[in-house]
């Protein structure tokens, strides 16, 4: 945890950066081209998901203008959470978590929306078609889930998995417990280009991300108290 004397020592003398908070030596900002897209995106951040070298939420936002990252634990609606007024929550995609049969569900879909009991919805291509923005919850597993529960008005969203072909490119870096594996930036390429046909999105978004992974990578070397690598009693792995 950060109140270890090595990290504060570290954290003291190493600004962060203000747009995507983490250690400047970590940052990668400069090199982030704003994209346009017709979906929304909303991040709803737990408010202790403190992996800030590894931590991917700010950074997504970043690509877009209008991109929205709230940390709490829970708003009274979509519009609330959004700061700006919703006509329909159910044209909002909340990715769901409970997506353990994703892959025998899909059917070759990489992108589906589930009902309330987790079965696929009849006309997929039509109800994907009318997404006009997307909720991602950012956090471990179990706070992601906690973000679920306490956010009824989500129930009013069109629940989708997502059924990537490829495990997350976090690789080792990162133990990830959720039964999708993905960052918040994986799954905002995946459904931002799937919904709206735009491999542009996913192809800008996977890149930044590798050179974050390039950074961190070279910053354990040099710079290893602002990059750690997972400690055998990381909390996160053992609340997985
Ligand atoms: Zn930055």
């Amino acid at each position: 945890m950060t109140d270890e004397p090595h990290d504060a020592a570290a954290t003291e003398v190493v600004a962060d950066c203000p747009r995507c908070g983490k250690p400047l030596p970590l940052c990668i900002c400069d090199s982030v081209e704003p994209l346009q897209s017709r979906i929304k995106l909303l991040i709803l951040q737990h408010p202790q998901e403190q992996d800030r070298a590894l931590g991917t939420a700010r950074l997504t936002a970043q690509h877009f203008k209008d991109a929205v990252v709230k940390i709490g634990l829970s708003w009274p609606s979509l519009a609330k959470a959004l700061g700006r007024p919703v006509d329909d929550p159910s044209r909002w995609a909340v990715l769901y978590l409970g997506s353990a049969h994703a892959a025998e569900l899909a059917h070759g879909r990489d992108v589906l929306a589930i009902d309330s009991k987790g079965q696929p919805l009849p006309h997929q291509d039509a109800v994907l078609e009318d997404i006009e923005g997307v909720v991602l919850l950012d956090g471990t597993w179990s706070q992601a889930k906690a973000l679920w529960w306490r956010n009824a008005w989500m129930l009013k969203c069109t629940r989708v998995i997502l059924d990537p072909a490829a495990p997350s490119r976090y690789g080792k870096l990162r133990k990830e417990p959720r039964r999708d594996g993905l960052s918040t930036l994986e799954a905002a390429a995946m459904l931002l280009s799937r919904l709206q046909d735009r491999p542009d999105i996913e192809t800008a978004l996977l890149a930044s991300f590798d050179r974050m992974l390039v950074r961190f990578r070279q910053v354990q070397k040099e710079l290893p108290e602002l990059a750690p690598k997972p400690k055998k009693r990381d909390w996160r792995r053992r609340r997985g």
